[in-house]
């Protein structure tokens, strides 16, 4: 069973996930959408949470290039942190071990416009990342499981979602989408090469797709 609650209007009640025990709490009529960190096999559910996570940073990185066309080749991925403070230096070296390891896409740090968000709390199921109930992308980070496992592997694992790539937990530890799947003693925290590629191609081809789709809605509605 798992919680879904639209994030917006936890922030904007101005109320902590862990204030409200949001992921102990019985699921609401929502769909399942999580992929948690430890686990060793990904659900089709996860995949297709993943997946949606993937998609609604693409769109809205998307939508802010059609409104503002640039010749940059990397697509800039604007993500807040403010909801996330014990985990500041991970998501900093998350980000930056991602910005140093891919060209077609990068990560910045910003509050406002930001395509999605870092939250922390407590969870059952461990970090995972998702969609709130308005399409838009979040990573939430659990306590204990960074206490467990090692936290910038756990950060930067989550972080690859946002950047399209599944969880494959069967994968050594070199690889960074195995997440808990080497156990943890595996501090690895730099994707692999095939992860990089990955990367770089969806951001080159995944991103085109989305911004000529996010050019077309922006012509309809200016017409
Ligand atoms: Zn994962």
């Amino acid at each position: 069973m798992r919680m879904r609650m639209p994030l917006s209007v936890l922030t904007a009640a101005g109320l902590s996930l862990t204030a409200l025990g949001l992921g102990t709490a019985p699921a609401t009529a929502a769909p399942v959408d999580a992929a948690s960190y430890a686990a060793y096999d990904g659900s089709p559910e996860e995949a297709a949470a993943n997946r949606a996570f993937f998609e609604a940073v693409l769109k809205s990185a998307a939508e802010k290039r059609a409104a503002n066309p640039t010749s940059a080749a990397a697509v800039t991925v604007v993500y807040n942190a403010s909801r996330a403070p014990s985990f500041a230096t991970q998501i900093a070296r998350s980000a930056q071990i991602w910005n140093g390891s891919v060209s077609n896409v990068r990560l910045q740090a910003g509050t406002s416009g930001a395509d999605f968000s870092y939250y922390e709390g407590n969870d059952s199921r461990g970090s995972y990342a998702s969609t709130d109930g308005h399409g838009r992308g979040y990573i939430f980070l659990d306590y204990r499981q960074n206490q467990t496992y090692d936290s910038t592997r756990v950060t930067a694992h989550e972080t690859g979602h946002v950047l399209g790539l599944p969880d494959h937990y069967s994968g050594p530890c070199s690889e960074l989408m195995s997440g808990g799947g080497p156990g943890t003693s595996c501090t690895n925290a730099y994707p692999n090469s095939a992860e990089r590629s990955r990367v770089n191609q969806l951001w080159a081809n995944g991103f085109a797709a989305a911004l000529d789709k996010a050019e077309k809605a922006l012509q309809k509605s200016s017409r």
